[in-house]
Order: C-alpha cells, then structure tokens, then sequence
C-alpha cells in the first residue's frame, strides 16, 4: 500500500483522532438519538442510555469509520478508488460513503450473500465482485484487486481511520447523556469497541467497559485472558456481524490495556432484547445490534448495576423483515 499512508497505518489512534474524526463526519453522519425506557429502568433497577445508531445512516455505526477512512484519501487515492471486503454492513458503510465523496468503490462479496445485501451495495453505486466463500479467500481478492487497479484497500476494523470513525458514537453518547458507570459495547473484530474506549476514558474516565460477543465465539475474551489474539472457527451465531473469527491487531492494542472485561450474550437471549428492543422502544434491531443490552440486562440481574448509569451502544439494525419476524415468532420467552 502507499508509503504516504502506511506510517500512520501503524500507530495506534487517540482520542484526538476521535476528535478530528467527529469533525469530518459530522455534516454527513446522524447524531442518533439516544433511547431510554421507563419500564427498563424500573425492571432492571439502573438508568439506561440506548446510543441507537441503528438509526445511523445505511443502518448501523460502520458508516462512521468507513466515511472518515474514505475522507482522508488524497487526491490519487479518490481518483483511483476504494475496495472492501464484507457481506454486511462494512460494504454497504464503504459504498454509501464512496458515493457522497465520489470516490468509486469495489466491493468483494461472497457469491452466496443475501440478495437484498448485494442490491443495496450495488444501489450506492459500487461495482460488486463476487467469489466463491468455500473456495477463495476475500483477504487474497482485495488485496489483489488492489494491486492491480492502484485501490486502496479500507478493512472493517483493523485501522486506525476505521477505530476513531466508530470512537465517535460513545463520544456523542457521553455528549449528550454524561459521564456513566458502565458501557456495553458489541464486539465483533473490535473497532467499534476501541474508539469506544477511546472516548470513555477521555469523557468518563470511572466508566467500567464492556465489550460483548456471542457464546458461540468467545475469540476476544480467550484472547483477553491469554495475552495475544486467539483465532477460531467462524462462530455459528444469527449474530451475523460479529462472526469473526479474531479481533483486530489495532483494536487489540487498545482492548488489552482498556477494557473492563469482555461477556458473551446467548442467541436466545439476543432475541429476547430484540423483542425488547421492538415493544418497549418501537425501534428495529439486528441480533448483534443486541449484543451489548443482553449482557446488560444479565449484569442487572445479578444486581451488579443497581442504581448505576448504563450506556448501552445499539450498534445496527439491518434485517429482513421476515428474519426479524422469523426470529420473534419462534421464540417466546423474554
Ligand atoms: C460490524 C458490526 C459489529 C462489530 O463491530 P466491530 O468493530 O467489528 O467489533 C457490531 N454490530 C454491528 C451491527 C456491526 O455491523
């Protein structure tokens, strides 16, 4: 990749950057609202703030990293473009930002991905290149696409613009709300979770922060205990957004030293918070925008957080509707 760039690919961001990201976005990103429900509070015994950035433009927080990465570009990079690798919301947050900068943006897909998400990639205008998910690797198409085409190649959570992008949604929580006793944040590779942090201990510096992945793998919390970064097998989750199978060098070097602890959260209880989410709130989630309330809502049953206030980061919301009732009507309990 250039040279230009890669020196400041390597350190790790600041609050500063989470600062300057803010500034970059802000004419093009929502400052989302945050939700509150009375019945939580009372159920749960603790204040909750919902950062609900599920209502973020393209539906979820990665349209803040991936817009302040594309921002920086310069003029070669703009002309010669961006490619990404994701079948969710990293594609959808590159193609929709390349857009508004007109910048043109490859995005490589598997061949299998829902057809509603490669509509709504191609429908921001980028060119969408497929592959076979059982038999090529997407880390080896992007980096050769880049190669070849002169792209600049934008990861979903391994880089420094991406970690201050996504600092920016706990910044404005912390904003709006003030200082809070604990954060949960959902976890997938760990951008979202090291901005967070970022922004924490710059404008709350008491708060405890979680960062919450699915049961079914718990890559960050073994790498937490061990020191280094453990890979595993794609977890079989409907979290589909933190199916990752290792969280990113950058974001480590954050999480290591910052975080409080990092939980896990069941698929049931994913759609008991979703069912939550919809009656209490009147607000669409995805499974792994529910991440963090899940672990919430657990900690408040233990009696851990009486009185406290909790910030809770809905991180996206981009599901079929007939998932999202598929999901619901299966399952009862709340
Ligand atoms: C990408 C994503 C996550 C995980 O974010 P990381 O920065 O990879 O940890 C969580 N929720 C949603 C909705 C996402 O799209």
């Amino acid at each position: 990749m250039r040279s230009d760039r890669s020196r400041g690919q390597d350190a790790l961001p600041t609050f500063d950057d989470v600062v300057r990201a803010h500034e970059r976005i802000a004419p093009h990103a929502h400052r989302t609202p945050v939700l509150t429900s009375r019945m939580t509070d009372e159920e749960l015994g603790a204040s909750f703030f919902f950062k609900a950035e599920n209502t973020q433009r393209m539906g979820a927080f990665k349209f803040r990293g991936a817009f302040h990465a594309l921002s920086r570009f310069d003029a070669e990079q703009r002309r010669a473009g961006v490619v990404a690798y994701s079948s969710g919301n990293h594609a959808q947050a590159v193609a929709l930002s390349a857009r508004i900068l007109g910048i043109p943006a490859t995005i490589v897909m598997p061949l299998d991905a829902p057809a509603s998400k490669v509509a709504a990639t191609k429908g921001y205008g980028a060119e969408v290149v497929t592959y076979d998910r059982y038999a090529q690797d997407r880390e080896e198409i992007g980096q050769a696409l880049a190669a070849e085409r002169g792209l600049t190649l934008i990861p979903p959570y391994d880089h420094p613009d991406v970690m201050a992008g996504q600092g920016t949604a706990a910044k404005e929580l912390f904003e709006d709300v003030g200082p809070l006793d604990a954060l949960y944040v959902p976890l997938g590779g760990g951008g979202l979770l090291s901005g967070s942090l970022l922004s924490a201990g710059a404008l709350s510096p008491d708060c405890a922060v979680y960062g919450v992945e699915p049961e079914a793998g718990d890559d960050a919390r073994r790498s937490l205990r061990e020191g280094r970064i453990v890979h595993i097998d794609t977890p079989r989750t409907i979290a589909d957004g933190a199916q990752t199978q290792h969280v990113g060098e950058h974001p480590f070097g954050i999480i290591r030293d910052r975080v409080t602890d990092i939980l896990t959260a069941s698929d049931d209880e994913l759609v008991a918070c979703m069912r939550l989410f919809a009656s209490r709130m009147k607000t669409v989630v995805e499974p792994t925008g529910c991440l963090g309330f899940a672990a919430a809502r657990a900690h408040a049953a233990s009696g851990e957080l009486r009185g406290a206030r909790v910030g809770v980061v809905i991180s996206g919301g981009n599901i079929d509707l007939d998932r999202f009732t598929e999901l619901l009507g299966g399952r009862r309990r709340g």
